[in-house]
C-alpha cells in the first residue's frame, strides 16, 4: 500500500521522483498537443450545483458523495467536469480541454485493487460538432506521440522504473471491439479477461452508462467508447454528447435515483436549444501515468496518496 511521503526510504523517493519527471513530461506534451490542435485551457472548479452522477456506470462504486452548503446553497464537489464542459462548449469554446481534480469516495474495498484513489486528476476534453471517431483518432494521436516522446525524451528515468523496453509506442489506429461481443466472448467479466489479453491499448464501444452519452432509442446503440490498457483497465472514457432536452430528460427519468433539480441549468439551457452538438473524452492522468510507471498502486504516482479508506495528515 503507497505510503505517506514522510515514512518513505531514500530508494523509494527517487522511484517517487522518476514517476513524477514521467507525471511532468506527460502533462507537458498532452497540454501542448491539445493547444497545438487549438484547444483553449480552462481552469478547473471545486463546488457546483451540478456534477456527475457517476450513475448508471457499470464501473461506479462511491462511498459517499460529498455535500455541503456555502451561502444558504447546496453544492458537491467535482466528480468529473462533464457538466461544465458541455456547457462551456456549447456556449463559448468550441474546443476546450480542462485538467481537473475529480473527488469520488470509492467504497475503501477499492484500497486493493490498486486501480483505484479517491482523489485524481482528468485530462478533460470537448469538441463541438465532433464525431466520436475523429475523439479516437486524436487521443491515438495524442497516446502514440506521448510514448515516443516519453521514450526518447525519459530513457534513463523509464530503465530505472524498468519499462523503456516493455513500453511499446501503440500502432494506430487501436483496435476497437464493440462491448455486446466482448460480452458474448468472455461474459460480463469480459473486462477482467480483455485487460488481461490485450498487449497495447484497444477501444471497447457501446456502453449503457450516464444520460449525458449518446443512445439511439431506435437501435439502442451508445455512440461511446472507453479505452482500457493492458493489465491496468479503463484510463479514458468518451462519447458523442446527448443535447436535446426532450431526451436528456427520458434518460434522467429512467436512471433511478437522478435528480432532475441538480441538473437545472443543463435542462434550462437544452429546452432553450442553447445546448449543441459536441463530443469528448476524459483521461485518467493517475491511470496513464501508472500505466507509463508500472506501478503496482496508483497511489505511488501520487507524491500525497489518496488511497481509498486511508486519510494520511496531505
Ligand atoms: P469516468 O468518468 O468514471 O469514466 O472516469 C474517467 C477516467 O478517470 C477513467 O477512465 C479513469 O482513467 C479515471 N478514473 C476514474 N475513477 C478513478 C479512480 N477512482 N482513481 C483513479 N482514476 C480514476
Ligand atoms: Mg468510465
Amino acid at each position: 500500500m503507497p505510503k505517506p511521503l514522510e515514512q518513505l526510504h531514500e530508494s523509494d523517493i527517487e522511484r517517487k521522483c522518476c514517476i513524477g519527471k514521467v507525471l511532468t513530461n506527460s502533462l507537458k506534451h498532452l497540454t501542448q498537443r491539445f493547444m497545438d490542435c487549438d484547444f483553449e485551457w480552462l481552469l478547473p472548479v471545486v463546488f457546483s450545483k451540478s456534477t456527475d452522477p457517476l450513475w448508471p456506470d457499470p464501473g461506479a462504486s462511491i462511498e459517499k458523495r460529498i455535500e455541503l452548503e456555502i451561502y444558504g446553497e447546496t453544492v458537491r464537489t467535482t466528480s468529473s467536469m462533464i457538466v461544465h464542459k458541455m456547457v462551456a462548449c456549447s456556449l463559448a469554446h468550441p474546443r476546450l480541454f480542462i485538467l481537473s481534480p475529480n473527488i469520488r469516495i470509492e467504497r475503501r474495498e477499492r484500497a486493493r485493487t490498486g486501480r483505484h484513489v479517491y482523489e485524481f486528476t482528468q485530462l478533460d476534453f470537448e469538441v463541438r460538432d465532433a464525431t466520436s471517431k475523429e475523439i479516437r483518432r486524436l487521443v491515438e494521436t495524442v497516446l502514440s506521440g506521448l510514448i515516443g516522446n516519453l521514450k526518447r525524451e525519459l530513457r534513463e528515468e523509464l530503465t530505472y522504473l524498468g519499462r523503456y523496453h516493455s513500453l511499446r509506442v501503440p500502432k494506430m489506429p487501436f483496435r476497437e471491439y464493440p462491448r455486446r461481443e466482448l460480452e458474448k466472448k468472455y461474459g460480463t467479466g469480459w473486462e477482467r479477461r480483455l485487460v488481461s489479453e490485450i498487449r497495447d491499448p484497444v477501444w471497447v464501444t457501446d456502453i449503457p452508462r450516464e444520460f449525458y452519452d449518446f443512445e439511439d432509442f431506435e437501435t439502442g446503440v451508445w455512440d461511446n467508447y472507453d479505452l482500457f490498457l493492458p493489465q491496468y483497465g479503463e484510463v479514458l472514457s468518451g462519447a458523442r454528447r446527448e443535447w436535446e432536452h426532450d431526451k436528456i430528460i427520458r434518460k434522467m427519468e429512467r436512471d433511478n435515483g437522478i435528480k432532475k433539480e441538480n441538473y437545472a441549468l443543463l435542462l434550462k439551457l437544452a429546452k432553450e436549444r442553447r445546448m449543441k452538438p459536441s463530443a469528448g473524452a476524459g483521461i485518467g492522468i493517475e491511470r496513464l501515468v501508472g500505466w507509463i510507471a508500472g506501478v503496482q498502486h496508483l497511489g505511488e504516482t501520487q507524491l500525497f496518496p489518496k488511497v481509498p479508506g486511508v486519510v494520511y495528515d496531505l
